[in-house]
């Protein structure tokens, strides 16, 4: 499957910090084609990114998405909404909404539902491990757990794409990235359980297995070769245009 590489800038910049780095990105990323690199702005920004990226390979994504068509639900955004704006991709369950909004699995679970729903949106899905549940041994329990409570019973048709992000929390911000060997082991973990629910086809088809974690253009050539890794997510290395770009060159 085609790697992907997307830049998860969280809620780090202003608008204007923003809207440099989005101009950054342009000059930089020009001559980077028929690639995927993914960048999600906060979501105020969403609109403007979308138009100075048009016709550029960049694409842009969201950060967050609610599970409703329309309605009273203050200070949400469709996924619908999303599409207007230009997005193509939207994070969900990243472990910080997990952490300070309490978002759960079976949230989670809504909010992919609604945007398969819609046309030409692709859910990033964020799962991962806690650094205690690596302590007491439960990753690949946590992991098919997650996956189980996020995907199960929704059907996925054969033109849909999606992303399982594997991000383990205690990777997240720290710059203690995971073993490559370890990375490829949750890999397999999460394209078993996938298996047990989708079958082999349908994960060669539609599914990218990214890894997410404290990666920077030094570390990520260890994880390049490895079998069952179909990109990256990026949260602080993409902050910086030249460090980003740096990773990507690497994947691709
Ligand atoms: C993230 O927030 O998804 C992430 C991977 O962050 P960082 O690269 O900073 O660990």
């Amino acid at each position: 499957m085609k790697k992907i590489i997307i830049a998860n800038w969280k809620m780090k910049l202003t608008l204007n910090e923003s809207l440099e780095l989005i101009k950054k990105f342009k000059e930089k990323f020009k001559n980077f084609q028929k690639k995927e690199v993914v960048v999600c702005p906060s979501s105020i920004i969403l609109d403007e990114a979308s138009k100075l990226l048009k016709k550029t390979n960049l694409q842009v994504g969201a950060q967050n998405v609610f599970w409703e068509e329309k309605g009273s639900f203050t200070g949400e955004i469709s996924p619908e909404m999303l599409v207007e704006v230009g997005c193509k991709y939207v994070i969900i369950g990243h472990s910080e909404r997990r952490k300070y909004l309490l978002e759960n699995y079976s949230m989670i679970h809504k909010k992919i539902k609604a945007v398969l729903n819609v046309d030409n949106l692709i859910p990033i899905i964020c799962i991962g491990e806690e650094a205690e549940d690596k302590k007491t041994d439960k990753r690949d329990f946590v992991l098919v757990d997650q996956l189980q409570q996020a995907l199960g019973g929704i059907n996925i048709m054969e033109n849909q794409q999606i992303i399982i992000a594997y991000e383990p929390v205690w990777a997240i911000g720290s710059g203690i990235s995971i073993e490559p060997s370890e990375a490829e082991y949750s890999h397999k973990i999460i394209k078993l359980a996938l298996n047990d629910m989708f079958g082999m086809k349908m994960i060669n088809n539609n599914f990218r297995i990214i890894y997410g974690g404290s990666i920077n253009s030094k570390n990520v050539k260890d994880f390049n070769n490895l079998e069952n890794l179909d990109g990256f997510l990026v949260g602080g290395a993409s902050l910086d245009v030249n460090e980003f770009y740096k990773i990507a060159k690497e994947i691709f």
